[in-house]
């Protein structure tokens, strides 16, 4: 007796369909998707490629479910792509041909906050804001912010360690992984939840996965970190004369409030007039400059307070370090900057022709290289446009050209973030739209140690295949 699931008449070409019965003995009558009954957003993709229909879609509801899908697609050697919330810039959520869907959106249970440890358990399709909302309720805060935080879920930011505002302060997710439940390719479980700060017991397995992009297990559970709630922040937006102004600036920035800077993010004047003009805001500052710069602080009760970071500011302004500052007076003032600085993704999204470049270059050499960079690029399209911003705390640029030539314009933009020891994906990973970049900025034995991990842990290669490396 065939056990499809209602509407579907056949099993999709190429498919097993001892495969689809397997699958449908394990998982609830809603929870395996054929044919009509599969959703146009599985398809969804940011940098609007092509996304191949999937064969079927699997959504289980729990770590049990995930691990029975997972042994019988491997048992059928049937490969599937892991789906979080879709919003990865990368393309590792974009569907090949003969691929399945492996989404985590029914896995949303959210723990209480466990006080004592200072933290939360959250199951893998959870929305980091879901996260951050019920930190903030019990009197915490989650360390890591991103402007795609209503969607992207707690597993795709784990699987590709995501970043954000605040790294300066809390680091990257991976800070954030106190503990973590994956489940391998075959099926097997690996359940390391405890949250301890110390343990030497052998390989640190959890942390392998982080930033492992869905190439070496499903990541179903996570205990992550959550830190003191800030008693007071405040945040600034300046106007600098200089690049090495704004560094300038960070550095006694950071030598008077320490780790209460919480942020410091870039935004070159292509990046703010057009963000201004996409919102439709009056401009937070009149003056213009060649750069400007959005710095936040955060003071807990026993920190600098946050009056040190406006005198700091105050005496930049004297010293020509800053041309001109507004401090943010009120949570709505506070929120219309972020909400600026947060808009720039969807104003570069806006553009025709934009190519977005997520690298990083260390901070002392950023100059050298936009400079190099602009030169170069120009050469091979004398009109191209830059629209540059970031986290200039970290040294993480979002570099977006415009241009119609933007494979050979990114190509060289790359060639020359590695030349100045930088990395050609800061935060979003490789995912298929760096694959062919990955050799600038890691040797032939690195990539093959990971190859060697790869093949380890999922030998019929049926995790995400082909994203990383072929
Ligand atoms: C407006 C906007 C702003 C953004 N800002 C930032 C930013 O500041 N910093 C930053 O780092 N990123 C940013 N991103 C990129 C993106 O939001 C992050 O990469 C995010 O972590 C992806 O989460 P997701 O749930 O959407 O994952 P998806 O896009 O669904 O997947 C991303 C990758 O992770 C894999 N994956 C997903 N879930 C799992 C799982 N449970 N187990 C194993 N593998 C899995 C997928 O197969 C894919 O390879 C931004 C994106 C947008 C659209």
């Amino acid at each position: 007796m065939s056990l499809f699931p209602a509407g579907a008449k056949q099993p999709p070409v190429g498919t097993d369909p001892e495969l689809l019965n397997r699958l449908s003995s394990v998982l609830p009558r809603n929870a395996l998707l054929i044919g009509d009954a599969i959703d146009a957003r599985y398809r969804e993709d940011r940098r609007g490629k092509y996304s191949a229909p999937p064969r079927f879609v699997m959504r289980p509801g729990s770590t049990e479910e995930v691990s029975a899908c997972l042994a019988a697609c491997n048992d059928f050697a049937q490969p599937l792509v892991v789906h979080g919330g879709r919003t990865g810039l990368s393309g590792g959520h974009r569907i090949v041909e003969g691929e399945a869907v492996l989404s985590l959106e029914r896995m949303m249970a959210l723990d209480e906050v466990h006080g004592q440890s200072a933290t939360i358990m959250a199951s893998a399709g959870t929305p980091l804001q879901t996260v951050q909302e019920a930190a903030d309720r019990a009197g915490f805060l989650f360390g890591v912010d991103i402007g795609s935080r209503g969607t992207a879920t707690i597993g795709g930011n784990i699987a590709t360690n995501a970043g954000g505002i605040r790294v300066l302060r809390y680091g990257m997710f991976r800070a954030q992984v106190a503990g973590l439940e994956t489940v391998l390719a075959d099926g097997t479980i690996l359940s390391s939840l405890r949250g301890l700060d110390k343990d030497n017991t052998g390989y640190d397995l959890n942390q392998l996965f982080v930033g492992s992009e869905g190439t070496l297990g499903v990541v179903t559970r996570a205990r992550l970190r959550l830190h003191p709630k800030p008693f007071s922040e405040a945040n600034a937006f300046l106007a600098v004369p200089s690049l090495e102004a704004a560094l300038q600036l960070l550095r006694r920035l950071q030598e008077t409030l320490g780790p209460s800077l919480s942020a410091y993010e870039l935004m070159y004047p292509e990046a703010y007039e057009g963000v201004v003009a996409f919102l439709g805001m009056p401009r937070p500052l009149g003056t213009e400059a060649s750069l400007y710069v959005l710095a936040e602080v955060q003071a807990l009760r026993d920190d600098v307070p946050v009056e040190t970071f406006a005198s700091c500011l105050m005496q930049a302004l004297e010293d020509g370090v800053a041309l001109d500052a507004v401090v943010s007076q009120s949570p709505r003032e506070f929120q219309a900057l972020w909400t600026m600085r947060d808009s720039c993704a969807d104003f570069v999204r806006s553009r025709a022709h934009v190519v977005g470049c997520d690298i990083s270059v260390p901070t002392h050499r950023i100059a050298e290289f936009l400079e190099a960079a602009r030169t170069a690029l120009r050469a091979i399209d004398p009109s191209i446009e830059f629209i540059v911003f970031g986290h200039l705390g970290d040294g993480n640029l979002h570099y977006v050209i415009r241009t119609p030539k933007g494979e050979e314009a990114a190509e060289k933009a790359y060639r020359l973030v590695a030349e100045h020891g930088g990395s050609i994906s800061a935060e979003h990973g490789i995912g298929f739209d760096k694959k062919p970049w990955l050799h600038l900025c890691r040797s032939q034995a690195e990539i093959a140690a990971m190859r060697g991990l790869k093949t380890a842990l999922d030998p019929k290669a049926i995790l995400n295949r082909g994203r990383v490396f072929d």
